[in-house]
């Protein structure tokens, strides 16, 4: 039996020529033909001013914070439950993160809860958008307006996702996305940082390029910064994955779909959310399973994986996993964050990469529901 992978790309012959075409001639006065190129159509399609390619999404939040100013003695506010890389970069400029629960609803940052974690250090926010749905974006963003916070939007999951007609990328002083090989578009690797704050933007393009003026050939450097620029064959790649971007969300979105018409008649079960004014890309097909059932993400993962078919477990809380965990503040987060604690352990995303096809959806369902029925039969081998 064929294994059925939890994610991957979409390529046709268009990347395949782009990026043959970059590889042959993007070289010496035509070496940025492709960033330029990918750089505006990635900005046309989200609408913002500024697109800036970037080595990954991990290097285009370090860069977000450090054209923001956040450094030493500050604190970032960061949802429990999201990849590392939303939190990690914190650290990368001195500062500290602090984990805020995340809403029921939303699976995202819970605007009560950033009120609440709110001190007289705090001076950032991170918001993401997780696995493709977007957070109750206008109760967060005027608690942020109110306490004079900066806005870093984390959409790395949440290409194509829409909130109130704008789309996601379009909600914080920055917002950086990820063309990791797992995300709905790739790159191989590699990321984005856009704005539409002319400061935030030059500031980025002298941060990463060594203290660069942007023009500059003379290695005066200005100050001491990072290097982070994508090769010309990621651009490439890139510009033909935007150029498909509604393809490539139309698909998602339909693989959700099949999901959603052999599962969502379990009771027992919850699909990714899509609220009212949203809508959701679905970076990752996910359900969450009620924990009364008994069964943990763990568990299912592994009797999938036995079936030949590769799942994902939701996000741990960052607070509770070896990284964080016995520090103060992850501390005070495991006390607090009740929704985290309650999501996290029963969330499990199936596979949906952009190759996958309804008949091995119809098989990932048909095992899902042989899975929960010998639970609900022995609820004791549960554990
Ligand atoms: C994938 C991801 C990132 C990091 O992306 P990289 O390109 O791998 O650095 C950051 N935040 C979230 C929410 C992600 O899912």
């Amino acid at each position: 039996m064929e294994r059925i992978p939890v994610a991957g790309p979409s390529i046709t012959q268009r990347e395949i020529d782009y990026v043959t075409e970059a590889v042959t001639s993007c070289w010496y006065g035509n070496a940025n033909h492709f960033h330029d190129r990918f750089e505006r159509a990635f900005a046309d399609y989200i609408g913002t001013k500024y697109a800036v390619a970037l080595p990954s999404c991990t290097s285009a939040i370090h860069l977000s914070l450090a054209a923001l100013g956040v450094g030493p003695g500050d604190e970032v506010i960061v949802p429990d439950v999201t990849w590392i890389a939303s939190a990690a970069p914190v650290e990368y400029v001195g500062a500290s993160p602090v984990f805020a629960d995340i809403d029921p609803d939303t699976w995202c940052l819970s605007p009560e809860s950033l009120a609440r974690n709110i001190t007289e250090r705090t001076r950032s926010v991170i918001i993401v958008d997780l696995y493709g749905n977007m957070p109750r974006m206008d109760e967060l963003l005027a608690i942020a307006r109110q306490h004079d916070l900066t806005v870093i939007e984390d959409a790395a999951e949440a290409f194509g996702s829409e909130y109130r007609g704008r789309k996601a990328g379009l909600f914080g002083d920055a917002a950086v996305f990820s063309f990791h090989g797992s995300k709905t578009m790739t790159t191989g690797e590699g990321g984005m940082f856009v704005t539409d704050r002319k400061d935030l933007y030059d500031r980025a393009l002298i941060l990463r390029d060594h203290g660069r003026v942007p023009g500059d050939v003379s290695f005066f450097n200005r100050e001491v910064a990072f290097k982070y620029k994508m090769s010309s064959f990621q651009a490439a790649i890139g510009l033909a994955q935007v150029e498909r971007a509604e393809e490539l969300v139309a698909r998602k979105r339909e693989i959700f779909g099949w999901y959603s018409a052999r599962l969502a008649d379990l009771p027992n079960i919850t699909l990714n959310p899509e609220p009212a004014h949203v809508r959701n890309s679905y970076w990752m097909s996910t359900i969450v399973l009620d924990p009364a059932l008994g069964l943990t993400k763990e568990r299912l993962v592994r009797e999938l994986a036995a079936r030949q078919i590769d799942s994902r477990p939701f996000f741990y809380p960052l607070s509770h996993i070896p990284a964080y965990r016995d520090r103060s503040e992850a501390k005070q987060a495991q006390a607090q964050n009740a929704v985290a604690y309650r999501v996290s352990p029963y969330g499990v995303n199936l596979p949906c990469g952009l190759s996958l096809t309804e008949a091995q959806v119809d098989r990932v369902c048909a095992e899902v529901r042989s899975i929960l029925d010998s639970v609900a039969a022995s609820p004791q081998k549960a554990a």
